[in-house]
């Protein structure tokens, strides 16, 4: 494949960060956030996504008291912490995070990452660039998931 046939958006070899948390380059991308959003104060910006990779590098940060979309999907998920603690539920576990955890979602593991009410919480996040669109519980497999005490409590914040 040539070059040009590629990536027309090649980025820049060298980015600088500029606070610690965003780079020259990099887009800043809020979720859009309405009443019935499944998640909260998040934001989302693709470090590297060059095709020839085949995966993207993605750093998601939540506000204090943040917290992402509870999803799975066939896809899995690298995750290492980068800023913050919180929690994070994997599967039927939910397990307290701090810088330099990592932690991987196999396919099909409902996941979901909250901050403490103290201060953000941020991650890379390494997925395959070919993947399923997440799916959200259903109310039956949200009352299963609750039937686990530690999940439960999760759930409800
Ligand atoms: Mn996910």
């Amino acid at each position: 494949m040539a070059r040009e046939d590629m990536d027309s958006e090649d980025a820049p070899l060298f980015r600088p960060t500029r606070d610690g948390y965003r780079w020259d380059g990099v887009a800043y991308q809020p979720y859009k956030q309405d009443g019935s959003a499944p998640f909260k104060d998040i934001s989302r910006q693709v470090l590297f996504h060059d095709p020839a990779f085949g995966c993207e590098l993605r750093y998601f940060e939540m506000d204090a008291a943040g917290y992402s979309t509870l999803e799975r999907h066939e896809h899995a998920h690298a995750v290492m912490i980068l800023r913050g603690h919180g929690e994070c539920l994997l599967g039927t576990e939910v397990r307290t995070v701090k810088p330099h955890d990592l932690v991987t979602i196999p396919a099909w593991t409902w996941h979901q990452f909250r901050a403490t009410v103290t201060e953000p919480l941020g991650f890379l996040c390494m997925v395959n660039q070919t993947r399923d669109r997440p799916v959200l519980p259903t109310e039956d497999e949200l009352a299963a998931m609750k039937a686990e005490p530690a999940v439960a409590r999760f759930l409800a914040g």
